[in-house]
């Protein structure tokens, strides 16, 4: 890890303790979950989450949102969807977590991963990756475990 890259991780836990400290003294909010799009590649039988038709979260209204949590000591930003990789402002809504030193999360279902994609979420400033599986085998209830196939 270089030096900025250190001096960036630190100033994001300290933001994040901040906001455990504030949250243990006054029950305030620790993190924001935000789903930018319902939109997904794939097609699992048992969610109620997608829809390709639902509109889309801009990026301007994510930086609302973001200044919101912030102004609230927010210290992490979850992004769910759908799958969050098909969002446009994926890269950029990370990298203004970043600038503002909130932590950020994403959760998604790995089809849209690959060498490229990966390199942009680190450089953006991703700090966890979360891979949604339904297990190691392919079945007719989860298209998530076709990864490969
Ligand atoms: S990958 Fe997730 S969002 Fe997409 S269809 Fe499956 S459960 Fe729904």
């Amino acid at each position: 890890m270089d030096r900025k890259h250190f001096i960036r991780k630190s100033l994001k836990y300290t933001t994040l303790l901040k906001s455990h400290l504030k949250g243990s003294l006054f029950n305030s909010v620790n993190f924001v979950r935000i789903i930018p799009t319902d939109r997904c590649n794939l097609n699992c039988a048992y969610c109620w989450q997608k829809d390709d038709s639902s509109d889309e979260m801009s990026l301007v209204a994510f930086r609302n949102y973001l200044d919101k949590a912030i102004r609230l000591d927010v210290g992490l930003i979850t992004i769910l969807g759908g799958e969050p990789m098909l969002w446009d402002g994926i890269y950029e809504a990370i990298a203004a977590c970043t600038e503002k030193n909130v932590l950020s999360d994403m959760t998604t279902n790995g089809t849209l991963l690959n060498r490229e994609s990966i390199t942009m979420l680190a450089e953006s400033g991703l700090d966890y990756l979360n891979i949604s599986t339904d297990g190691l085998k392919i079945s007719s209830v989860s298209k998530k475990n076709n990864l490969g196939s």
